[in-house]
């Protein structure tokens, strides 16, 4: 990898501002209910703890909109990651402040400081350069290991870089490394697969991914759009017409690089998505004008089957039906069952197709399960992340 990581600087007696991401999903009670993304973080903290760093811990949860809102205090973050760490997390009642001051001066070696959620604070997300500087003045050094809003310029992730020596955490790296290598020559063939709702949230990866790919699988609601460009009648189909041009622009673009855009050649349908029994397999030509495409089809998946199997790399965006809905999910979970059977180097990114393949069950058999929603999409449209920028190179 290009930055530097902490591996590569001295953290030893210093206090280092370690952004993380904690936004981790709450019950109605405020209870944690998966505590993943703490865990993902305790690699980074441990090192800098066993080599004699004092952590000073950032990170936002939900979206309080530059207020304190009690729901979302950081503190059962604190206690489960004091669980986890096995060591006292210590935690402040504000962002910045005085007592955050004091509380940081004092800290030892060994030690670990929870800043309040970080989003409380107004000047966060405008990374108002004020608090940037105020979160500097508490450490030596800057470690980022929030991959999930490094697609976001904000204080505590972009803004503190500016008074203070940037480098990556292991989360980080690791996210950076797998991203990298199936953007820079990826071992060929290439396939990619993108499904989801709507073109309009892809169309940027789309057109990255027609210069490394081989071939492109299509499915899910977006590939409703394509087969409407293509003249056949979608019924009650989620599609969008205005981006039917758009459709037809990529199909192009694929044919004039030699990309093999793969369309479904039949999909489940249904009445509405709450009909599991009205399900049946159609051709695309025969989509019924009462009912709507919710799956890729039988023969669709075997030949995405072929394609998969003869991949070297492999990423996947989105899922190819209304994964949901356990009968509309079959589609989505017989192509994750390929791509973990498949020898490539497989990635696969985007808040719902995780979901959709962990609920599959074999999440431990892909490469890399990205733990950035949007700013794995902003990688895979070929952007500079901000987060990322900031840190050192080598
Ligand atoms: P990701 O989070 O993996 O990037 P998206 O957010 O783009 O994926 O899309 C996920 C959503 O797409 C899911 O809620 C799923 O129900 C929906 N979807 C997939 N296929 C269809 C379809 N054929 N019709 C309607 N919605 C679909
Ligand atoms: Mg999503």
């Amino acid at each position: 990898m290009r930055k530097k990581t902490v591996k590569d600087v001295s953290v030893k007696g210093k206090k280092v501002f370690t952004r993380v991401d904690f936004n981790v999903p709450l019950n109605d009670q405020g209870e944690i209910i998966a505590d993943v993304k703490i865990k993902a973080a305790l690699p980074t903290i441990r090192y800098l703890l066993s080599e004699g760093a004092s952590v000073i811990l950032a990170s936002h949860l939900g979206r309080p909109n530059g207020k304190v809102d009690e729901k979302l205090r950081l503190t059962p973050v604190a206690a489960r990651l004091q669980e986890l760490i096995g060591a006292e997390v210590l935690k402040t009642d504000e962002v910045v402040g005085s007592q955050v001051t004091r509380m940081a001066e004092s800290l030892q070696p060994g030690q670990i400081l929870l800043l309040e959620n970080v989003r409380f604070h107004p000047g966060e997300k405008k990374n108002d350069p004020r608090l940037a500087k105020a979160y500097a003045e508490l450490a030596d050094l800057f470690v980022s290991d929030a991959f999930g809003t490094a697609h976001r310029a904000h204080a505590s992730n972009v803004g503190v870089a500016a008074y203070l020596p940037a480098v990556a955490g292991f989360l980080m790296e690791k996210e950076i490394t797998a991203l990298s290598r199936s953007l820079h020559n990826p071992q060929q063939p290439v396939v990619a697969i993108v499904g989801g709702s709507k073109i309009t949230d892809k169309i940027d990866v789309l057109h990255n991914f027609l210069t490394i790919a081989d071939a492109i699988l299509l499915g899910g609601g977006m590939a409703n759009t394509f087969l409407r460009a293509k003249g056949y009648n979608m019924g009650k189909s989620l599609f969008e017409p205005d981006q039917v041009e758009q459709a037809k622009e990529i199909m192009e673009k694929a044919q004039a690089k030699g990309v093999n855009l793969c369309l479904p050649v039949d999909v489940t349908v249904a009445t509405d998505l709450h009909a599991a029994e009205s399900a049946e397999n159609v051709p695309v030509d025969a989509i019924p004008p009462e009912k709507m495409a919710v799956d890729v089809g039988e023969k669709t998946r075997a030949l995405f089957a072929e394609q998969i199997k003869a991949a070297k790399t492999i990423v996947w965006n989105g899922p190819l039906g209304v994964f949901e809905v356990p009968a509309f999910a079959q589609g989505t979970v017989a192509v994750a069952k390929m791509v973990a059977a498949s020898e490539a180097f497989s990635i696969i990114g985007g808040g719902d197709v995780v979901a959709a393949v962990e609920q599959a069950g074999v999440s431990e058999q892909i490469s890399h399960l990205s733990t950035g929603g949007g700013a794995t999409l902003e990688f895979w449209e070929g952007k500079e992340l901000p987060g990322i920028a900031v840190l050192q190179d080598k």
